[in-house]
């Protein structure tokens, strides 16, 4: 029988939240409000105002990239998290905060150096990384 895993993630397209099944990511999710496609082979963005409800939200490992624009290892990092998120599409939600614009999340969790990678799994902290990484240690993280 297949399970029903689901996550929770703001349409980015018109911020509506919408619960949406792993399983069926090939089926192509659609926003419940404005129809436009949920896309979950790359990271989402989160804010301070969806966090909690995103990894809290999810039935799937969430991995959290604690970035900002001025940062020259997020940079090196994100063509990174690109292609972990397409290559766990639909088993780990991969998202990306920006700690400027977001700074009440950063500073809830502490994070001091940015990149700060965290996997979350059922909303709990369960690794942290803090700098550029290369992709194994991604799998490492998440499997750690
Ligand atoms: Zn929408």
């Amino acid at each position: 029988m297949p399970d029903t895993k689901k996550v929770t993630v703001t349409c980015q397209f018109c911020l509506t939240r919408n619960r949406v099944q792993v399983e069926k990511i090939d089926a192509g999710p659609r926003c419940a409000e404005c129809k436009k496609p949920i896309l979950l082979d790359r990271p989402i963005k989160v804010t301070d105002d969806d966090f909690r409800q995103v990894i809290s939200g999810s039935d799937v490992p969430v991995m959290v990239d604690f970035h900002a624009d001025w940062c020259g290892p997020c940079k090196i990092m994100a063509p990174v998290l690109d292609e972990f998120a397409q290559a766990h599409e639909g088993e780990v939600l991969v998202a990306k905060l920006d700690t400027d614009r977001n700074a009440k999340t950063a500073q809830e969790l502490g994070i001091r150096g940015i990149p700060t990678l965290i996997v979350f799994r059922d909303g709990e902290e369960s690794a942290r990384q803090t700098g550029a990484v290369p992709r194994e240690k991604l799998e490492a993280l998440l499997n750690g």
